[in-house]
C-alpha cells in the first residue's frame, strides 16, 4: 500500500473547526465570534496608505508590539504575534515539548491542545476536571511536564483566579506553563502582571474573540525574554512574514480604539448573564461561564438533538460529542437581537 504521509500525519486525526456554512444565513452561535464589526479604525487603517501590498510585512512587527507594550505594561522583549493564537500554540509546543518533554491539561478543555501533541509526538496527561467541570490547581503540581490551561476554560466558561495560576506556575518550576486567555477579556482575570515574576510563564492572547478580528487571524503571546526568544527561534524558521500587512494594520487599530472593545465587552457579558437566568428558568443547568458563551444541558432533551433541532430553525451552536460532554451545548453569545431568536427557536422546540 502506497503512502506519502509519515505515521504521525496518516494516522493523525485533524482539528475540526466549528462549521461555517455556505448554505443559508444561520444564526451563528457556533463559534465564539464577536457579533460586532471591528472598529471602524479597522477599515481607514487598512485601506490607506501603509497598506502596501506589494511589500513584505515587517517580522518583527515593531509598530505593534509597542502598542502591546504600552497597553499591557509589559516591555517589547516580553511579546511576540502570531497568525491567530492557535499558531502560537503550535510555537509553544514545537519550542517547549517533544517526546521526553510531555504536557499536562484538564481533559475537559480545547480540543486542539491534544490535536498538537499527536501531531508533534508529544506524550500528554489529561489531568480530570471535577463532576461540576471545575479544574483542581493541586492536580497540575509535581506532574513532571509543561502544563497548558485555557482560563477561562472551553467550552465551560470557569475560570481560576490569579492565586491559583500562581500556585501552578510556582509549583513547575523548569516547566513552561501556557495561560491561554482567549476569553480573559469577558470578565476573567488575567494573569498577565506574573510575566514580570516568573520566567516559565507563557500568556497566550487573541483578539479573534474580544476584539471582532477572528478573520484577521491576529494573536499574541507575553512571556518572559527566554521563552519569547525561543517562540521567535520557530518563528522566523517557520514562517517570518506570518502577520500580513493588513492584519498588521487591523491590530494596530484596535489599540488606538480600546475603550470600543470594552464596551462592546460589556454588552456580551450583560447579554451573557440575561440569557443565563433565562436557560436556568427553563430547567437548563449552565456553568457559571466568564466567556462570551455559555454552556448548558437540559434534562429534557438531549445535546445533539437540541444541536439539530435549533439547526434547522436556522440557528447554529456548537455540540461536542466528546465523554462528558455530550449532553451539553456550547452557546455563542451574539447581539441582543440573535440571542432573541435563540430563546424564541429553543422555546419552540422545548414546548
Ligand atoms: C478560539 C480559541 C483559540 C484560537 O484563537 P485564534 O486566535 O482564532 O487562533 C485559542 N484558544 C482557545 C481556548 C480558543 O477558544
Amino acid at each position: 500500500m502506497k503512502q506519502y504521509a509519515n505515521e504521525r500525519i496518516a494516522a493523525l486525526c485533524a482539528y475540526v473547526p466549528g462549521e461555517q456554512p455556505r448554505d443559508m444565513q444561520y444564526i451563528k452561535l457556533n463559534t465564539n465570534e464577536s457579533p460586532f464589526p471591528p472598529s471602524p479604525r479597522v477599515a481607514e487603517r487598512i485601506s490607506g496608505e501603509e497598506a502596501k501590498l506589494n511589500l513584505y510585512p515587517d517580522p518583527a512587527c515593531t509598530e505593534l508590539v509597542a502598542a502591546a507594550a504600552a497597553s499591557i505594561g509589559v516591555k517589547p522583549e516580553n511579546l511576540i504575534f502570531t497568525n491567530g493564537s492557535d499558531e502560537l500554540l503550535n510555537f509553544a509546543f514545537l519550542a517547549f515539548c517533544d517526546a521526553g518533554r510531555g504536557i499536562a491539561f484538564p481533559d475537559i478543555t480545547y480540543g486542539l491542545y491534544a490535536v498538537l501533541c499527536e501531531m508533534y509526538g508529544i506524550p500528554y496527561l489529561k489531568i480530570p476536571v471535577g463532576r461540576d467541570f471545575s479544574i483542581n490547581p493541586q492536580d497540575f503540581c509535581g506532574v513532571g511536564r509543561n502544563v497548558v490551561i485555557a482560563n477561562p476554560n472551553a467550552p465551560t466558561g470557569l475560570c481560576l483566579p490569579v492565586s491559583d495560576i500562581e500556585m501552578i506556575v510556582r509549583c513547575n518550576p523548569g516547566r513552561v506553563v501556557i495561560v491561554d486567555e482567549a476569553y480573559v477579556a469577558f470578565g476573567g482575570e488575567s494573569c498577565v502582571g506574573l510575566v514580570r515574576k516568573y520566567d516559565n510563564l507563557l500568556v497566550a492572547r487573541t483578539f479573534s474573540k474580544s476584539h471582532s478580528l477572528a478573520g484577521a487571524r491576529l494573536g499574541m503571546g507575553i512571556g518572559s525574554p527566554e521563552l519569547i526568544g525561543y517562540l521567535n527561534k520557530v518563528k522566523y524558521s517557520f514562517n517570518p512574514y506570518s502577520i500580513n500587512r493588513l492584519t498588521m494594520l487591523a491590530g494596530l487599530a484596535a489599540f488606538e480604539d480600546e475603550n470600543y472593545y470594552t464596551e462592546n465587552c460589556k454588552k456580551i457579558i450583560t447579554t451573557r448573564e440575561r440569557v443565563k437566568a433565562e436557560l436556568r428558568a427553563l430547567g437548563f443547568s449552565v456553568t457559571d461561564s466568564k466567556a462570551n458563551f455559555l454552556f448548558a444541558r437540559s434534562d429534557k432533551i438531549g445535546g445533539r438533538e437540541l444541536y439539530e433541532k435549533l439547526r434547522r430553525r436556522g440557528v447554529l451552536v456548537r455540540h461536542f460529542d466528546a465523554p462528558g460532554i455530550s449532553d451539553y451545548n456550547r452557546i455563542t453569545i451574539g447581539s441582543e437581537s440573535q440571542m432573541e431568536a435563540f430563546l424564541a427557536a429553543l422555546l419552540e422546540i422545548i414546548n
